[in-house]
């Protein structure tokens, strides 16, 4: 069964600004991915939303993967800040799961 931590989106955004609700789960950005890495943003998303933390930190390996290259986000029907997203989960990931402070 899926677990989801209802505070997770919360944790995710509370110094990021992550925003993915304009999703319209089209396919374009993974479609896009010159990575052709099983990094589907949208489904990354989606789980932050509903909370699925596990979910998401399965995919750690493929979070750092990503270039942060924008190809995605450039072509994007809904203006959805991809790029900007990935980072916010990598803040999450340094600072919530590898316990890294900013210095
Ligand atoms: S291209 Fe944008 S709208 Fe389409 S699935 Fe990806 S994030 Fe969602
Ligand atoms: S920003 Fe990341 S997910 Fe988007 S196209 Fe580039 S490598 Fe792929």
């Amino acid at each position: 069964m899926l677990k989801t931590d209802a505070q997770f989106v919360k944790c995710v955004k509370a110094d990021t600004e992550f925003n993915a609700f304009a999703c319209i789960n089209c396919g374009s950005c993974t479609a896009l991915c010159p990575l052709g890495i099983d990094l589907h943003p949208r489904t990354l998303f989606r789980y932050v939303l509903i909370g699925a933390r596990d979910k998401v930190l399965q995919n750690t390996g493929n979070i750092y993967s990503c270039l942060l290259c924008k190809m995605c986000e450039d072509n994007c029907p809904a203006d959805v800040p991809i790029a900007e997203n990935i980072r916010s989960l990598r803040s999450y990931i340094n600072r919530d799961v590898f316990r890294l402070s900013r210095g």
